[in-house]
């Protein structure tokens, strides 16, 4: 319970805010110097009071300023810096008063350098020089126009001023030496972070990168390199989709074998290249005939498997016959004309991938059986 209550008046914690941790500080030393102050004075009130001394007033007076002081700074903690100008004027006027009335001791010099210390601490370099200033100016005021009791010699009042100087100096210095390592936490802080962002933007970079390629690796590797159709691996997935779809949607779906007719003559006559050229043009028909829904492959070699959506047996046969015609007027590049033998066949309840196949293959092997340049239905 004591406990609690001395923790409370001296920390007087949990009204600040992180950021406000500086102003914190300034609370502390404020509330806590000043409660110090009360009570030393008040005792030290009753001390000279025995000894009949007048500046026991001063104590009772100075008490009595700063519990008021202190009673407003807890009140109003957001107003440290006010109350710290405040108490240091307070202080001031007060340290100067004992200075001049002091009829006890030798010397009370010593109260300005607590004064200084706390200036500088509290208000910082510019306001502490501000009152290292005063309180040289008023010494000497009071030294020159004979105004304090005890008289010091004027040695005494250039020593003290050289070591409140000093004081100030090394005080400087040491907030100086503060703020370096502060900008150097800083400096540093601000470079681990600098350095953390380059090394999250590079790994995002290489991230997106990967992406990018295992994006152009899938294409490439459902993709055949000749003509740009579909190749065989990613064809029975897109089966298992447009089956799902015909069966949803109660839609037929046929599928189309297409065979290009004495193909090996024309590697055999003009050389493989224009093998290529002409799968490469006969690629275009097919593109040409066959609507965007539809999926062309490349099957292997010379064969072209087609899947074409939303369409039954009488349809399938009518795109058959076009392509047969098209095929029929087109003159390829040297090679000049060719035929295509097609098997076609639409989707039965119990067809998977393979059975359908099948029997497409099995309606062009009759095709070409038949004599080629035809379509046969499976
Ligand atoms: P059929 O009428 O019975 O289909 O006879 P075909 O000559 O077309 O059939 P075959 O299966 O005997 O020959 C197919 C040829 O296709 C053999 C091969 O050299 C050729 N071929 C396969 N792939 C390519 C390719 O990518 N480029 C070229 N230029 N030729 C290819
Ligand atoms: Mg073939
Ligand atoms: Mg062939």
């Amino acid at each position: 319970m004591f406990k609690k209550i001395i923790c409370n008046f001296l920390l007087s914690g949990h009204t600040f805010s992180r950021d406000d941790e500086y102003k914190k500080y300034k609370f502390m030393f404020l509330n806590n110097v000043s409660g110090f102050a009360v009570f030393v004075s008040i005792i030290m009130g009753f001390v000279r009071l025995k000894y009949g001394s007048s500046l026991a007033y001063i104590d009772f007076f100075l008490a009595f300023t700063l519990s008021i002081g202190l009673v407003y700074l807890r009140v109003n903690r957001e107003k440290v810096e006010q109350m710290a100008t405040i108490m240091m004027l307070l202080l001031y006027g007060l340290f100067v008063s004992i200075y001049i009335l002091n009829i006890v001791q030798h010397t009370t010099f010593e109260l300005f350098f607590l004064l200084l210390i706390a200036s500088v601490f509290l208000k910082g370099s510019k306001f502490g020089f501000a009152v290292l200033i005063i309180i040289i100016s008023t010494v000497i005021f009071i030294q020159v126009t004979d105004l304090a009791y005890m008289k010091h010699s004027n040695m005494d009042i250039f020593t003290f001023s050289v070591y409140l100087i000093a004081l100030y100096f090394i005080m400087n210095l040491y907030r100086s030496l503060q703020n370096a390592q502060h900008k150097e936490l800083e400096y540093l802080n601000n470079n681990l972070a600098l350095l953390v962002k380059n090394k999250t933007d590079d790994l995002m970079l290489v991230n997106r990168r990967l992406k990018e390629e295992k994006e152009a690796l899938k294409i490439m590797s459902a993709t055949d390199q000749l003509t740009g159709l579909h190749n065989r691996t990613q064809l029975e997935e897109i089966f298992e989709y447009e089956k799902m779809q015909s069966i949803r949607y109660k839609k037929a779906f046929s599928i189309m074998m297409i065979d290009i007719d004495h193909f090996k003559d024309v590697n055999d006559t003009y050389g493989h290249h224009v093998g290529d050229i002409v799968l490469k043009e006969f690629t275009q028909i097919l593109r040409k005939t066959f609507r965007d829904v539809d999926t062309l492959s490349r099957w292997g070699g010379e064969e072209f498997l087609i899947l074409v959506p939303n369409t039954d047996l009488n349809g399938i046969k009518e795109v058959a016959l076009r392509l047969r015609t098209a095929i029929n007027n087109k003159k390829f590049s040297k090679a000049g004309h060719k035929t295509v033998s097609i098997g076609v066949t639409t989707l039965h309840k119990d067809d998977d991938f393979i059975s359908i196949v099948k029997r497409s293959d099995t309606a062009l092997y009759r095709a070409k059986n038949g004599g080629r340049d035809r379509i046969e239905v499976g």
